[in-house]
């Protein structure tokens, strides 16, 4: 039996894990969850947002799945999340991004993966305050040959387990030339490897610009950390928005799943917001257990449930609760 660290997070987290959890165990699959709390919750009670016994528990059982959590913005504590991630050297972020029947959305049959780096660059979080009085301040954006020799690795790698055509490095290497420059030539160095799959490179604003209008020439997306935290989710909105996308942070022992999306406190306990973020986070970590089965089986119940379209949540135009449309998942599951 699989032992997985559950955290269910802040705000709508514990919704939505409650709901990926109750379909999970609806397969029938034997999951014992360890239940330990980070966040805004557990500052009150224990004066850090990320307690020594999070990192233990996951570090003993290798997996988790894990709710959003808040992150105060301007001032405050660190990102838990950034936190978790360089703490357990979770180094790749996987967000897909695929149309469904049922959702309407801008384009159809986009199946895009988003492999972003996720320890280093803008996001680390290295900034100062230059002046005394706050008036001035600096972001450094360290990168590193390693860790872009690393993540590019990933890219190839997944593209080949999953038979995929593709890699496009996303960069901006014309003006920050010296971190941009070393992303994007340990990515050309790794593609020499790959000779079977395709790779290009794009500048990230004509990126953006490219996935508006032609988000259907594009397979995997390779970026550093903060591009490709912002592309995810210009993907996500291709396909139907935050409610729908999933994502996992995978290191080379360690791995953490969770919704691309945040917290969305104004929406926190009113059973409203649209699990199927978390559900497929799970199908995610299902598959990275090996458990091919079950993973089949609580995807298809998603998209059956999606396609017949009589139980959606508001985002995606219905005015199902996030309970009504987990018990309908779950009545799909055979
Ligand atoms: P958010 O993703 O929480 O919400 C933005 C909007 O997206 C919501 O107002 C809502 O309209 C929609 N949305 C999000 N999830 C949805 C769902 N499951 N179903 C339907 N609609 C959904 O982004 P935000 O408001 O910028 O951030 C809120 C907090 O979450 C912040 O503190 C932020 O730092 C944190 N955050 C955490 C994570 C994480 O834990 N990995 C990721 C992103 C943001």
């Amino acid at each position: 039996m699989h032992k997985i660290t559950l955290i269910p997070g802040d705000g709508i987290g514990p919704e939505v894990i409650d709901s990926c959890v109750r379909v999970i165990e609806a397969t029938g699959l034997k999951i014992e969850f360890e239940q330990v709390d980070a966040g805004a919750k557990t500052v009150k009670e224990k004066g850090t947002p990320l307690p020594d016994t999070v990192l233990d528990s996951i570090k003993k059982n290798k997996v988790a799945l894990k709710g959003p959590i808040t992150t105060p913005v301007a001032s405050g504590f660190r990102s838990v999340n950034v936190a978790l991630r360089k703490a357990l050297d979770l180094y790749a972020n996987l967000r897909p991004a695929r149309s469904f029947e049922g959702i309407e959305s801008r384009y159809e049959n986009i199946d895009i993966v988003v492999v972003r780096e996720n320890t280093e660059g803008l996001y680390a979080g290295i900034e100062r305050y230059i002046k005394e009085d706050k008036t001035e301040g600096e972001t450094i954006r360290r990168i590193t040959k390693k860790a872009s020799e690393r993540i590019a690795r990933f890219a190839f790698e997944y593209a080949r387990k999953e038979n995929r055509k593709k890699v496009t490095a996303v960069h901006k290497a014309n003006i920050m030339k010296v971190t941009g420059g070393i992303f994007l030539e340990s990515a050309r160095r790794i593609s020499r490897e790959f000779s079977e799959i395709e790779f290009e490179d794009r500048i990230v604003d004509n990126m953006c610009m490219q996935l508006v209008k032609k988000p259907e020439l594009y397979d995997i997306l390779l970026a550093p950390n903060l591009f490709g935290d912002i592309i995810s989710d210009l993907c996500a909105g291709l396909v139907g928005g935050l409610g729908i996308a999933p994502s996992a942070n995978i290191g080379d022992k360690l791995a953490v799943f969770e919704p691309v999306h945040g917290s969305a406190p104004k929406y926190a306990g009113l059973d409203k917001v649209n699990p199927t973020a978390t559900i497929l986070s799970g199908v995610l970590m299902l598959k990275y257990l090996g458990e091919k089965n079950a993973a089949n089986t609580v995807e298809n119940a998603i998209k059956k449930a999606l396609k017949e379209g009589k139980k959606l949540t508001y985002d995606l135009g219905g005015n199902a609760k996030t309970s009504e449309f987990t018990d309908y998942v779950i009545s799909k599951i055979i």
